[in-house]
């Protein structure tokens, strides 16, 4: 049913519709930057930092700006772009 509705959809949608949907998209992404602080597992310091949130969920390592280890950052990204959990631990984790 659904498969079939969206089927019928993406026939009648034209071009210039997906050229809107571009164009909001992009104006949605440019917006999608927040700043969070993170806890440091290494010193107990915590910092601010920007994190983009149009990559949705990710895990990627960020030395600490106190002590410069690599702290390993867990972000969980709903599929609207919300922040829903921050997590930080040690990359040897
Ligand atoms: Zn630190």
């Amino acid at each position: 049913m659904s498969l079939a509705l969206r089927a019928s959809f993406a026939v009648r949608a034209p071009l210039p519709a997906r050229a809107v949907n571009a164009a909001r998209e992009s104006l949605r992404l440019a917006h999608m930057t927040e700043t969070i602080v993170i806890h440091c597992p290494y010193c107990g310091e915590s910092y601010e930092t920007v994190i983009d949130l149009s990559a949705g969920s990710q895990r990627y390592v960020e030395d600490c700006a106190v002590c410069c280890k690599p702290i390993e950052v867990n972000l969980r990204v709903s599929d609207d772009g919300e922040l829903l959990d921050i997590s930080t631990g040690t990359d040897r984790d």
